[in-house]
């Protein structure tokens, strides 16, 4: 058994006492409760709470949501990172304008089928929106539970999320309490005392006097996760050009990869030294005025690193073609304000203060 129905109560009173204030919380709509668990994947509460707050004053509902330009949202997401996020979002929420009026559905498999819901977002927003008696499993949830059951699966693997999560469901169907309030009770005890890094309060703990990896001084050898496999690293060469009038390139990216979409800094793979770097340019009708080699940057995604060497070059405006293409990307020129309301720039490429610099035309 995963969850004893005592456990089940205590943890709710814990929650009704100690729940901590979101937006989200006091207005659990499903289009709430849908923003603030795609952005929370990753991304601390307190980071998340204003991007929300501008989020939904902006677009209020699904259908202001599959209308938005996709510039608009990703400015509207800039600096939350995993940008495939809102741009699932959109697509979702396009779906739902036509095939459900506008709405969320509310059925957990219906939720599944649109684009960027996983088992986790669907069974927070069918419990905690639809009162369904669905399973919410994520690292907090499997680490709080495999500590008050003592279990060693490894926590990393999707068959053990599964395990969980079917436990779990046939665990909600048996019981007459609002599953709403144990899934948020269970994330947050995970979040606030059964904590991911670091010692869990266990004296805090409303399953102190149950929790197996407590009473057995096992909290530390609980939960069990495999190493994670080594992050690739990848190196490249990053230029943030001028022109005479002060703009700046940005390049649209490729529609797949890492970063598929956005906008972003000109870049190539490897090292470039300055003179190729200036030959490099010169083959694009870019002709170097200076250049300076800024601080090297490092990025690190999911899976990857990036490690980048850095240039700041002026260009020549009479050279400059607009239409240019800089490798895969599409290039063009854009001054300071443009670049701040309009293009959203992941902050892979924010490691350099783009307008001040010793060199300029
Ligand atoms: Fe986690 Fe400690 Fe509570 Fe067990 S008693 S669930 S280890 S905080």
């Amino acid at each position: 058994m995963i969850c004893g129905e005592n456990a089940a109560e205590q943890l709710i009173r814990w929650f009704r006492v100690n729940r901590r204030f979101m937006p989200w919380r006091e207005d659990p709509t499903p289009y709430h409760i849908w923003v603030s668990e795609i952005m929370l994947q990753q991304t601390r509460v307190d980071t998340v709470m204003p991007y929300y707050y501008s989020f939904i004053g902006r677009l209020p509902d699904v259908k202001a949501l599959a209308e938005c330009p996709e510039d608009e949202l990703s400015k509207l997401w800039e600096g939350l990172g995993y940008y495939s996020r809102v741009r699932n979002m959109k697509k979702a929420a396009e779906k739902m304008v036509l095939e459900y009026g506008g709405e969320l559905p509310e059925t957990y498999e219906e939720l599944l089928k649109l684009p960027g819901i996983g088992s986790y977002t669907a069974g927070a927003i069918s419990s905690i929106a639809f009162h369904r008696k669905k399973p919410v499993v994520d690292g907090n949830v499997l680490r709080v539970l495999s500590r008050l059951n003592g279990l060693y699966d490894d926590i990393g693997l999707p068959e053990t999320k599964k395990k969980f999560e079917a436990e779990l469901e046939k665990f909600l169907s048996e019981q007459s309490f609002d599953p709403s309030l144990f899934n948020q009770g269970l994330m947050e005890l995970g979040a606030l005392v059964c904590v991911p890094n670091g010692e869990p309060h266990c004296t805090e703990c409303p399953w102190q006097d149950e929790c197996r990896a407590y009473l057995t001084g096992k909290t530390d050898e609980i939960p069990v996760k495999a190493p994670k496999k080594a992050r690739r690293t990848e190196e490249w060469t990053v230029f943030i050009l001028h022109d005479e009038k002060r703009r700046m390139a940005v390049v649209k990216r490729p529609d797949t990869g890492l970063l598929s979409g956005m906008y972003g800094l000109p870049a190539i793979p490897g090292y470039l030294l300055p003179d190729e770097a200036v030959d490099l340019l010169g083959t694009y009708g870019l002709q170097a005025a200076e250049i300076e080699r800024l601080p090297d940057g490092k990025h690190i995604f999911t899976h990857v690193e990036w490690r980048m060497r850095a240039y700041r070059v002026d260009v020549s405006s009479d050279a400059i073609n607009c239409s240019a293409v800089f490798g895969t990307d599409r290039l063009f020129f854009a001054d300071r304000e443009e670049i701040e309301m309009k293009y959203a720039l992941p902050s892979a490429f924010k490691k350099w203060n783009f307008w001040n610099q010793k060199i300029g035309l």
